[in-house]
């Protein structure tokens, strides 16, 4: 029998975490959008020593996806989910619909700057307003202690960083490592997309990447070689390869202490995002 509580609407949700709470329990979320894989799963072993409770969210979020993207051909497998949860240290699901998220009369939006300028807001500008727009909602829907997100998605970590900052929420943010294919591809719900000619050259991703890493050329060197190496690996369009402060996301300047590497290249219609800190 499944022990997972599934929940479809806020109050349910709700219902839930304040029984957890009046037990003086402390609660983590893990955010998805389905299609669930080791990476995910990583995520919420990684909040488990660090909650008493472990929510996962899956929600393919309408308001992060322009007209022209894949929202109406995102891999959606929720038996499959639910299923792969009841092997972790799962104890609810909150799989709200779009109704519930976004009732007909939803009128407001998050607007961002520093961290969320630049890099994936350069193709997808609508992108990570929807994203702090559904997390913001996520955790106050849910009033998790503490939440999780994947170092995959970098950029989308530092913005969640800074809107939390920013708002004073009273929760805490987890990253977590990237889980990587034996080849070193980044796992995602997306690499499905990939056919094996596709698959073969998604490999030379994280190898590109770390030759911009560790390049001890200057910045705009090694971003030129990285591109190079990129088309010729058979990338189709390389949307950026670059060093940035790994806190602001800004060129690298005097106060940068750490820096990032960070990819995002094509195959087609598919977009491979992949990071490292960089030297
Ligand atoms: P998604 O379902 O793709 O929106 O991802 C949900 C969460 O899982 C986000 O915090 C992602 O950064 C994280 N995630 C996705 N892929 C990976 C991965 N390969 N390793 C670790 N975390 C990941």
């Amino acid at each position: 029998m499944p022990s997972l509580g599934l929940h479809r609407t806020v109050e349910d949700m709700r219902a839930e975490v304040a029984a957890w709470k009046a037990d003086g329990l402390r609660v983590g979320l893990v955010p998805t959008m389905g299609a669930l894989h080791a990476g995910h799963l990583s995520l919420i072993e990684a909040i488990s020593k660090n909650a008493d409770k472990v929510i996962v969210s899956i929600f393919v979020n309408p308001t992060q996806f322009a007209a022209h993207e894949d929202l109406s051909t995102y891999p959606r497998q929720e038996a499959a989910d639910l299923a792969a949860l009841e092997t972790t240290k799962t104890d609810a699901v909150f799989a709200p619909t779009a109704a519930e998220m976004y009732p007909e009369g939803f009128s407001t939006a998050v607007t961002l700057d520093g961290p969320a300028l630049g890099l994936e807001s350069e193709e997808r500008p609508h992108f990570f307003g929807g994203v702090a727009l559904i997390v913001l909602k996520l955790l106050t829907q849910t009033q998790t202690d503490v939440a999780i997100f994947g170092e995959k998605d970098y950029q989308q970590l530092m913005v969640i960083r800074r809107m939390v900052a920013d708002l004073n929420l009273p929760v805490e943010i987890m990253a977590g490592a990237i889980m990587r294919e034996a080849d070193g591809l980044a796992m995602s719900s997306r690499n499905v997309y990939l056919d094996a000619e596709q698959r073969k050259i998604a490999a030379q991703l994280n190898v590109i990447l770390q030759q911009l890493a560790n390049n001890p050329a200057s910045a705009a060197q090694a971003e030129a070689e990285a591109k190079q190496a990129l088309l010729e690996a058979g990338f189709t369009k390389v949307d950026y390869a670059c060093i940035r402060d790994a806190q602001t996301l800004g060129v690298p300047d005097a106060k940068t202490v750490a820096r990032r590497a960070l990819i995002v290249a094509r195959l087609g219609e598919t977009r491979l995002l992949d990071n490292s800190p960089a030297i």
